[in-house]
């Protein structure tokens, strides 16, 4: 039988187990299996050469019962509904796991923004914002950044927020410039996170991050700051990849040198001569293999090769459900996606708090209570899946998705 790449339908299957394994209803997984709410619109702009494009956008909220849902907007060509829905169902996890009042949502626009111009791209953020007013805000649905979007597009989409409803309203989307009440911390939080689990699981498997041997693939917000982050800690990063290749080196990259050269799309294989396929990268030897690109990379079909001892996914959804099965089976560590990469979403919470109290913390405050979160979030997981005889994924998604299922209940949904 061929194997299950619909993000969306895996992680049902996933949220049913973690429901039936805490022994709730039929009807809780009929409540939490797909959003309680998805809107399409179609988004007109006006494009440079005079004409009119008309791009397709969504938002999914996948459950509201903890607090406002809150998850980031993606600009890309392969953006689809089941993709959005799926990513929603993700955020409820993540805020389960890292304790935050908020349910779970994502949005996006199909789009490819590394062929628009800036202006067009101011274009589809003020229109995309305009179309899904009616659902978004500080007190209903907070959007972040995510794939090839960044802090100047949140600020034109709160600008635009800010207009419709007549007054200044920082709290309605996060991963702000600091100038427009964004957090210190934030634009490296996701990267920070993944970090934090990445010590965790070395320490767990008696690895020496000093000295190991880390690929990672995508060089973009995620991966090239945890590049950095591990480098800096005495980790040898000997791949590393973008969507044109991967680039692999055994004593080590010069990451510093990458990371100054890398364009804003986090593209830097481009100016290399040797490079290897992302595919070939993933079965390079290392010890940790972190994937922050995309999703369905590790598969049934090459999880049989990887190589590292522990897999950190900074993305979301590298590895497949049966990959899981397979890297679990053979021993390896993975730390899932709703885990190591629920930083972003921790330091937008604290932005959003920020946001609303008016005043403003340090990068040092921010930090140690990311931190701190973090490093709670992955030990809480890591006994759950010990005592329980799971891997960290099922009991991610147990820990995770209590807190949502727990809140219906008490609103008398369920
Ligand atoms: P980004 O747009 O900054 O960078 C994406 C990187 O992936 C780039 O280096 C790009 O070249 C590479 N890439 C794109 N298509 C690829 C392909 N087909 N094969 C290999 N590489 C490819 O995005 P990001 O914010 O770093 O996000 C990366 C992943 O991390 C995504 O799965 C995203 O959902 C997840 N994530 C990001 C955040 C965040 O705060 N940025 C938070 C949580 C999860």
């Amino acid at each position: 039988m061929a194997e299950n790449l619909n993000l969306f339908t895996s992680t049902q299957n996933v949220i049913k187990e973690a429901l039936t394994k805490l022994g709730y209803t039929d009807e809780m997984y009929e409540l939490l299996k797909e959003p309680l709410r998805m809107m399409t619109v179609r988004i007109p702009v006006k494009m440079d050469d005079g004409s009119v494009k008309i791009f397709t956008g969504y938002r999914a909220q996948h459950n509201d019962a903890p607090g406002p849902t809150k998850g980031g907007v993606r600009f890309h060509p392969e953006v689809n509904e089941e993709e959005v829905k799926a990513l929603s169902m993700w955020m409820t996890l993540k805020a389960g796991i890292v304790d935050l009042p908020y349910g779970g949502g994502k949005g996006g626009v199909v789009c490819d923004p590394r062929q628009l111009s800036m202006r067009e791209i101011e274009n589809i953020s003020r229109g995309y914002v305009r179309a899904i007013s009616q659902i978004v805000g500080p007190t209903k649905d907070i959007p972040a950044p995510d794939v090839y979007t960044n802090s100047q597009i949140m600020a034109w989409m709160m600008d635009e927020y800010s207009r419709i409803r007549e007054f200044d309203s920082p709290g309605f989307i996060t991963g702000k410039p600091l100038a427009l009440g964004g957090s210190h911390g934030r634009e490296k939080a996701t990267a920070q996170g993944v970090t934090i689990c990445i010590h965790e699981a070395a320490k767990k498997r008696n690895i020496d991050i000093k000295g190991a041997r880390v690929i990672v693939q995508g060089f973009g917000n995620a991966g090239s700051f945890l590049a950095k982050f591990v480098h800096d800690a005495g980790a040898k990063v000997v791949g590393i990849s973008d969507a044109y290749g991967g680039l692999y080196d055994p004593d080590g990259l010069d990451i510093d040198y990458l990371l100054d050269r890398r364009d804003s799309f986090g593209t830097i294989t481009t100016l290399f001569e040797n490079t290897i396929t992302n595919q070939q990268l993933l079965e390079m030897d290392c010890d940790i293999l972190v994937p922050a690109a995309i999703s369905n990379q590790i598969t049934a079909e090459n999880a049989h090769n990887i190589k590292a001892s522990i897999v950190v996914e900074a993305a979301n959804g590298p590895t497949t459900f049966e990959a899981t099965k397979i890297l679990s089976e053979r021993g390896i560590l993975l730390v899932p996606d709703v885990l190591a990469s629920s930083g972003g979403v921790t330091v937008s919470y604290f932005e959003w708090v920020q946001n609303n109290q008016g005043y403003y913390w340090t990068e040092e405050e921010v930090n140690k209570k990311l931190h701190d979160n973090l490093i709670k979030a992955f030990n809480n997981i890591y006994e759950v899946a010990q005592t329980r005889g799971v891997n960290m994924r099922l009991a991610a998604y147990m820990v995770g998705v209590r807190r949502a299922a727990e809140a219906s209940k008490f609103r008398g949904w369920v």
